[in-house]
């Protein structure tokens, strides 16, 4: 890779979290255990020069990739220039009209987010092709403890709000680790490949999923202290009484702390709010 680089006079960039994948076999295990095959349609984040382009493009049906730092366009002509079945749109991809984007581009395909995403966007990203609500699944390479954040259980340390924006929206399976040494330059940490499988039904009754997230946040907000503290600042119309009404009508100990339940218990603590609301 060096020489490619050098020919080009190209330096990674830090602030566009440029690390480059130097190991064939982590692209390659990418693309299998993701499952991409030419039924699929592949929205990739972030290229770079071009290793897990070159392996999805072997696979799929076809391949959009959009690359923010156009000094990669002579490298990624060289690498991966060759293929029919792929196009490259040099933008930010949180300026994409994600759902629109896999309308015009992969009409008639299974539409797949895949990617080595540039760990500073993290969040962001996974939030926009979650929330998209057009993917069959979303494979990507994150932190490893962004990876175990999003597939925690509850009442663990790893268990955020997150967690759970992620598991109501999809299904995550840990695959393998990858460490440091697989990239040019090195992270200063362990890597690990997720796939979240997007759930076509969700198994919980939620009315009000706005009102569901904010009880989320409200309680990891104030992690440690009680749901009832949590829920009494995050809705301030309730009150600490209130709250305490909310969390017994759902059958709830009084001191229980938000962190210990799962999607259900969210479920169920927003419902009792909506319900209570249209009871006002
Ligand atoms: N896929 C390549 C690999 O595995 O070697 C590169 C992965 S590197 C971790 C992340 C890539 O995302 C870089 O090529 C970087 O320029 C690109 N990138 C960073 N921010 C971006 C953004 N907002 N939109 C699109 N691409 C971005």
């Amino acid at each position: 890779m060096k020489p490619l680089l050098q020919s080009h006079g190209f330096h990674f960039s830090k602030a566009k979290g440029q690390n480059f994948l130097i190991a064939d076999w982590v692209p390659r295990q990418i693309a299998e255990e993701a499952g991409v095959d030419e039924t699929a349609g592949v929205l990739e984040i972030g290229p770079g020069i071009g290793p897990l382009t070159q392996q999805l493009a072997l696979r799929a049906g076809k391949v959009c990739a959009v690359e923010l730092d156009e000094r990669l366009k002579p490298i990624l002509a060289a690498t991966v220039g060759e293929f029919s079945n792929l196009e490259i749109l040099w933008s930010d991809v949180l300026k994409q009209d994600v759902p629109a984007l896999v309308r015009e581009k992969f009409a008639g395909l299974r539409p797949m987010a895949c990617a080595n995403l540039p760990y500073y966007i993290t969040s962001p990203i996974l939030t926009a092709l979650l929330e998209a609500e057009c993917f069959e699944s979303v494979t990507v390479m994150v932190q490893k403890e962004v990876a175990q954040r999003i597939a925690a259980r509850p009442g663990t340390a790893d268990y955020s709000a997150f967690t759970i924006f992620c598991q109501y929206y999809s299904e995550p399976e840990i695959l393998f680790d990858v460490p440091a040494d697989c990239f040019m330059p090195q992270p200063k940490v362990t890597s690990a490949v997720i796939t979240l499988k997007t759930r076509k039904q969700r198994p919980w009754q939620i009315d009000d999923p706005e009102v569901f997230f904010r009880c989320v946040r409200a309680s990891f907000a104030m992690r440690r202290k009680t749901l009832q503290n949590g829920l009494a600042a995050g809705f301030p119309e309730l009150g600490k009484t209130g709250a305490g009404e909310v969390i017994a009508a759902c059958g709830f100990a009084p001191g229980v702390r938000g962190e210990t339940l799962d999607i259900e218990g969210f479920a169920a603590i927003a419902n009792e709010i909506v319900r209570r609301k249209r009871h006002v």
